[in-house]
């Protein structure tokens, strides 16, 4: 059972296989040409089954199992900002610094030095067997302070409950005990394994 990930962000497919260490999976973008699939939905569940089911028909395998991340990062003080517009905070094209600069900018701009945060990733599950989307949630707090260069995106301003280092500062193992996009994955691991045993 070929299971295929919607994505080619790197960050995300190195932590996605770091998960399923135990599994083939494939980033899609391995199995045929990188396409632009278009994310209007409203939601983080609507954008992940958006991605799923594009890439899910473009593959043409009846028996994949593909799996789509559709994450991002709240903010309070930003009144949730950016939420499902996490990837293209400062505009489409830039990149992860330029949005991240802007969550520090925004943080600053409104007075403060830092924020409750949580970041969110829902994960859907496109097989013939159907649809599904779990989600997962990780809480924090961002801050003005920029620290470390581990992971990827905003995480070297974003600080886990119960931690003092940036998940800039900590290393990928801590991230993937604590993560959105782990716990949503454990979840969908479970579904997988369903269709696994369905179809044995
Ligand atoms: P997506 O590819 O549309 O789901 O975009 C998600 C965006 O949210 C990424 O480009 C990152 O900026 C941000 N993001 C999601 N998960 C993480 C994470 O684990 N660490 C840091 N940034 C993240």
């Amino acid at each position: 059972m070929r299971i295929v990930l919607a994505t080619s962000n790197k960050g995300k497919v190195r932590e996605i296989k770091e998960l399923f260490h135990d599994r083939e999976v494939f980033p899609y973008t391995e199995l045929m040409e990188a396409f632009e699939i278009i994310e209007d939905g409203e939601t983080f569940k609507e954008n992940a089954l958006i991605k799923a089911r594009a890439v899910y028909r473009a593959l043409g395998d009846a028996d994949a199992v593909v799996i789509a991340d559709d994450s991002g990062i709240s903010v309070d003080v930003l009144g949730g900002a950016p939420g499902i517009y996490s990837a293209r905070y400062a505009g489409e094209g830039c990149s992860d610094r330029d949005n991240l600069n802007k969550i520090v900018e925004g943080v600053k701009n409104g007075g403060f030095e830092s924020s409750p945060a949580h970041y969110t990733a829902a994960i859907a599950i496109v097989s013939k067997e159907g649809e599904s989307c779990v989600h997962g949630w990780m809480y924090g707090d961002v801050s003005i302070y920029v620290r470390g260069e581990n992971g990827f995106g905003y995480d070297p301003i974003f600080t886990p409950s119960g931690f003092t280092q940036t998940l800039g500062e900590l290393n990928s193992e801590v991230k993937v005990g604590l993560s959105h996009r782990s716990k949503a994955l454990n979840l969908a691991k479970i579904l997988i394994d369903q269709i696994r045993f369905q179809r044995s």
